[in-house]
């Protein structure tokens, strides 16, 4: 989990959950230096360089103040006509959902468009998507880890609902932990 020292950390997890969220990019579209939020600092690291010859198909980072069942953020892709930069906050807008398992534990991404672009105003669930843009995401998550010996499953795709669901119950478990660890710390 990430430390509260982070600034990330700090930002809600959505102004209108669970359809419009906090996207926090870690990795920009088209890069395949895998950047993430840092636990111990709360800087931005450069975890690795994907041993894969393949790139991020969108923006690709975090909903803050959410906790998913693999015990980190809820990762979301967000699909972007310019990549922003490592750091960003877009507010996004849910349009579906990617299940898949890492390590055999669920690790489900969150699509979703930025709210303000006008060249998304369409797009508000899957069926919008262009199905090869759907394929590539399957491929990339299905392949990336490869060559470091690591399989993931890939479950498919699900609708903007089970998109939501998924961001409602990930908030739920947020504030679940959160109680916990202050309980914990009042002895
Ligand atoms: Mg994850």
């Amino acid at each position: 989990m990430m430390s509260s020292r982070s600034i990330y950390a700090n930002v809600p997890a959505g102004t209108h959950l669970p359809s419009a969220v906090n996207a926090i990019v870690e990795i920009p579209k088209g890069r395949r230096s895998k950047f993430e939020v840092d636990k111990d600092t709360g800087l931005m690291r450069l975890d690795r360089y994907l041993y894969s010859s393949s790139h991020y198909p969108g923006d690709y980072g975090f909903i803050p103040q959410t906790l998913a069942e693999d015990g980190d953020n809820l990762d979301i892709l967000v699909m972007v006509n310019e990549p922003t930069f490592c750091g960003c906050l877009i507010q996004a807008r849910v349009i579906g959902l990617f299940k898949m398992t890492d390590r055999g534990l669920h690790d489900y991404k969150v699509l979703a468009v930025p709210s303000t672009d006008p060249l998304f105003a369409e797009f508000t669930d899957l069926d919008d998507v262009p199905k090869h843009y759907l394929r590539e995401v399957e491929h990339f998550f299905a392949t990336y880890k490869q060559l470091e010996g690591v399989t993931t499953e890939i479950e498919g795709w699900d609708h903007a609902s089970a998109a939501s669901a998924e961001v409602h119950a990930s908030v739920d478990r947020f504030m679940a932990d959160l109680a916990r660890r202050a309980k914990s710390q009042l002895g």
